[in-house]
């Protein structure tokens, strides 16, 4: 059985411990056993991270960018590669997989900014010969822990801003799919990042209580579901630490009864069903307005349906393939037949779907509700698959409401052609990140990400200038240079300009 290891002294490493299996998700065997690390672990890779730390530091940053400039020219040269092993544990296809890669990789090059971005305010003269100014500061030894959905974008989310800041960072990928983490380790060593500068380990709550315990951890980014999200923003504050904590999510997409239907039905079924409903982002929820809209838009997404193409991962004529595990498959079902029992019109059902040749892979066909209501829990939950519920709404206000009130605030998306509709839905509605005829509307590097409620926790976004926020600290200097002599008597009251 092939062993995957840690990443830490500049290589891989075997490791000791207690193992989980990695399937193929196509199959559905076990292709490799993931170690599990420990305590002991985190403590020794802390230690080498902080010693690496303090040199990586005093680097300039126009020479920390050369080595991300340098990953970057990596990663495109590996992409194929990269791809193939990413696709191979999560189950993703091919060309997703690569888009997963370049999302990540567009943050490296924001990062390749970082002198730019870490230059501090000055104000001269801001009293008799007194100058203020502010230093954007490295915290030190950082962390990140990610979920099995985007193992290549979310870890570089991450460390890409860290490192540029120059932190040292240790990754905590999802022991579903842990082998793309390594590799993007590897990477980065071969661009000229110094030994133990990043590190990964490997593990599951065991190695996130430790990380979260470690007083030299000095903050810790979570992305992963809702219930643990909470627990790690919580424990991480209690510690003293900075944390931001992103979770789940359930996306909803308005369609007007003014929008270009097939335009927002070709969005909508790419939202819905790509990557087999496993992203934060996706859109299992349309809300059309109107009863009118709804059997229009029901009528040609059931005709698209009948046209997508579920295969393996490998196969560049499928739209998605198999989801992760054979318990995350378990589970969707459960939620299908929840749905049932809770009285929403099953219009597509994908449970029982078999694919020739592939009988115990983790595959699942596109299923489709109609007729859900805000009281199911089959609406209230994430389900993460390639199930799409239609919730009928009989107003703008009402659609507007349904994501406002919604537990979950990550993403939503507006269909319309109307300009008034799509700014007032924009300005009131109580999600983080807003697509207008964009379905899945994840801000480009140079913004940033991050939802609202439920779906995250803590106060600065993923990247863009929030990433290099979290990762520093700001020093503020106030310096006097007196032309000679003693300028006042001591002052006991507080300095003021007035
Ligand atoms: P998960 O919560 O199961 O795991 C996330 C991470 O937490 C993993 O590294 C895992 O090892 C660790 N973990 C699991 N159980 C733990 C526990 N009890 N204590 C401490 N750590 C634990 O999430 P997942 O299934 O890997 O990923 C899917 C979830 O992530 C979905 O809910 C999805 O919406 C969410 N997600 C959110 C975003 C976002 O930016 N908001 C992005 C991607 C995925």
């Amino acid at each position: 059985m092939r062993a995957i290891g840690h990443f830490y002294s500049g290589r891989l490493q075997p490791g000791d411990g207690r193992v989980s299996d990695v399937f193929d998700p196509n199959t559905g065997q076990v292709q490799a056993q993931v170690q599990l690390g420990d305590t002991a672990l985190v403590e020794r890779v802390v230690a080498a991270s902080k010693a690496a730390q303090r040199g990586w530091a005093a680097v300039n940053p126009q020479r920390r960018a050369r080595i991300l400039f340098e990953f970057k020219r990596l990663l495109e040269r590996d992409m194929e590669a990269l791809a193939y092993l990413l696709s191979s544990e999560h189950g993703k296809v091919i060309a997703d997989a690569k888009g997963d890669i370049q999302r990540g990789l567009e943050v490296v090059e924001f990062a390749c900014g970082i002198p730019h971005l870490l230059k501090g305010d000055y104000t001269q003269g801001a009293g008799p010969g007194i100058d203020v100014y502010s230093m954007r500061q490295a915290l030190g030894v950082v962390a990140g822990i990610t979920p099995f959905n985007f193992p290549a974008m979310i870890p570089m989310w991450m460390f890409a801003p860290a490192l540029a800041c120059g932190n040292a960072f240790i990754l905590k990928p999802s022991e579903r799919d842990p082998s793309l983490p390594l590799r993007l380790a590897e990477l980065l060593v071969e661009a000229g990042l110094p030994t133990d500068v990043l590190n990964v380990v490997q593990g599951d709550k065991a190695v996130v209580d430790a990380l979260l315990n470690h007083p030299d951890i000095k903050a810790i980014s979570f992305v992963g579901s809702s219930d643990i999200a909470q627990y790690v923003y919580g424990r991480g504050a209690a510690k003293g630490k900075r944390m931001q904590c992103m979770g789940g999510a359930k996306n909803h997409g308005i369609v007007l009864p003014d929008a270009d239907l097939d335009q927002a039905v070709a969005d909508i079924m790419g939202a819905a069903y790509g990557s087999a409903g496993e992203r934060c982002m996706a859109l299992p929820v349309v809300v059309p307005v109107g009863d009118h809209t709804a059997d229009a838009l029901r009528e040609r997404l059931v005709a698209s349906i009948e046209s997508l193409q579920v295969g393996v991962s490998t196969d560049a004529d499928a739209h998605y393939g198999p989801v992760v595990s054979a318990a995350h498959k378990a589970r969707i079902e459960s939620y299908i037949q929840m749905g049932v029992d809770e009285g929403a019109e099953l219009v597509r059902d994908g449970r029982g779907f078999a694919l020739q040749g592939y009988e115990s892979g983790f595959f699942l066909g596109p299923t489709l509700f109609d007729r859900v209501t805000p009281q199911m829990k089959s609406y209230q939950d994430e389900i993460f698959g390639p199930v799409l519920q239609i919730v009928r709404a009989d107003s703008f206000e009402e659609a507007l409401r349904l994501p406002s009130q919604h537990p979950y605030g990550n993403g939503v998306a507006i269909f319309t052609r109307n300009g008034d509709y799509a700014r007032d839905f924009a300005d009131q509605v109580e999600v983080g990140m807003v697509g207008i005829n964009v379905p899945i509307p994840v801000p480009v590097a140079y913004h940033s990400f991050g939802g609202w409620k439920r779906s995250g926790f803590g106060d600065l976004n993923q990247y863009g200038m929030d990433g290099v926020r979290f990762y520093t600290r700001v020093k503020t200097v106030t310096q006097r240079w007196p032309r000679g002599g003693v300028l006042a008597d001591s002052s006991f009251v507080i300095p003021t300009m007035s």
